[in-house]
């Protein structure tokens, strides 16, 4: 059994301007200490997951269909004080945004002893030596007199680590990280994603990674799926989907990726932006961007298929993708390929997924599994 499975869900806004389809028909697992990716650009649907996971949808939000089982118990039929007992307990989330997440009259370690207090029930002292236990694992230097320092006194990194150190305090089971680098500079960044990786395996944490950035998915995660318009269009164990990418967004997405090194003379980028969630395109969302589109694309809505059968995916794919291609419903076929470039010096390994078709991407993507070069 899955540490966590969601099927088939369906979140929606009601807003002045229509309903925002904002997650539509959902399914995914995670499992127990799996590192888990879930990757696309603002408005795909990754964070409203995630609070939807969390049951932290608020007015004019609403999960209209669907489970999340965790540990088999579906999460949206629970009482509201069994779910405040799991949350932060037993799954916990890293929001983006660390300064709002603390609160600036409380000094950051009395923001975590309480957890701890609530959690796991444990006295004061207990919990303030636990709270500087946690504040060192995290890389807060002399932790124990930084312990009554206010939010304000600590640097944006290392307010992201007390984030992190809270997250962890009850040893949870699974660990949500919301674009958990995104206010951080780059040298920060690698370091609090190798905290959080290290940390997960040392707690044998589960980590659902919500990010725009396939670099950062290829450093940290085992399993990626990658949303677009609320739904997923391609989902793969990370090295796969870096050498083999089957959607046109995500080799699109790959293309976006800086590197050092980089001859291109401009960056690739997707053309055009996430489609208007309250007005989606007929067919296959993603056709007024995607390079290939052909006019089956904008009448059928491709299903989430095996991409060598074209037969609709089970959970027992592991490589599943949505584009029309794959049911022989395109006539000229998907324009990229990929090539994997053997860097000889350092046995490095390159994917590069080039231009066949005019309109191709010319995509450059890193090692994965290896170390980021962007
Ligand atoms: S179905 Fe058509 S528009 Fe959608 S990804 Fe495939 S080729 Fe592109």
């Amino acid at each position: 059994m899955s540490l966590l499975e969601v099927n088939d869900l369906t979140v929606k806004f009601y807003t002045e301007e229509g309903v925002v389809n904002a997650v539509d028909n959902l399914s995914f697992s995670i499992d127990r200490g799996e590192k888990f990716g879930v990757v696309g650009e603002s408005g795909a649907g990754k964070s409203v997951t995630a609070l939807s996971v969390m049951r932290l949808i608020e007015s004019p939000g609403h999960i209209e269909s669907g489970e999340v089982l965790f540990n088999g118990e579906n999460l949206l039929e629970m009482s509201d004080e069994e779910i405040r007992s799991i949350r932060g307990n037993e799954i916990a989330m890293v929001f983006q945004d660390a300064q709002t997440a603390l609160n600036p009259v409380y000094t950051v370690g009395e923001q975590i002893s309480e957890t701890i207090r609530h959690h796991l029930g444990y006295d004061e002292t207990e919990a303030k030596e636990r709270s500087i236990q946690l504040l060192d694992t995290v890389g807060i230097p002399d932790a124990e007199s930084r312990f009554s320092d206010y939010p304000h006194e600590f640097s944006g990194g290392m307010q992201q680590r007390a984030i992190i150190a809270m997250a962890l305090s009850c040893d949870p089971d699974l660990l949500i990280c919301d674009e958990p680098t995104t206010a951080l500079d780059v040298t920060i960044e690698t370091k609090i994603l190798q905290e959080i990786e290290t940390l997960a395996d040392e707690f044998d944490t589960a980590i659902q990674l919500i990010t725009h950035d396939l670099g950062v998915v290829a450093d940290v995660c085992d399993r990626v799926m990658v949303m677009y318009a609320g739904k997923p269009v391609e989902k793969a164990p990370v090295e796969e989907l870096y050498y083999d990418p089957k959607h046109p967004y995500t080799v699109g997405l790959m293309s976006s990726i800086p590197r050092i090194g980089d001859e291109r003379e401009r960056l690739q980028t997707i053309p055009g932006t996430m489609p208007d969630l309250v007005d989606l395109p007929s067919g296959c969302s993603f056709h007024p961007r995607c390079p290939y589109a052909e006019e089956s694309c904008t009448r059928s809505e491709p299903a989430l298929v095996d991409p060598e059968t074209g037969a609709v995916a089970t959970d027992d794919d592991e490589h599943v993708a949505a584009c029309l291609e794959y049911t022989g419903e395109l006539t000229d076929g998907l324009g990229y390929e990929v090539t994997v470039r053997d860097s000889s010096d350092d046995a490095e390994v390159e994917t590069v997924a080039g231009a066949k078709a005019s309109s191709a991407v010319d995509t450059d993507v890193p090692d994965a599994g290896g170390d980021r070069r962007d």
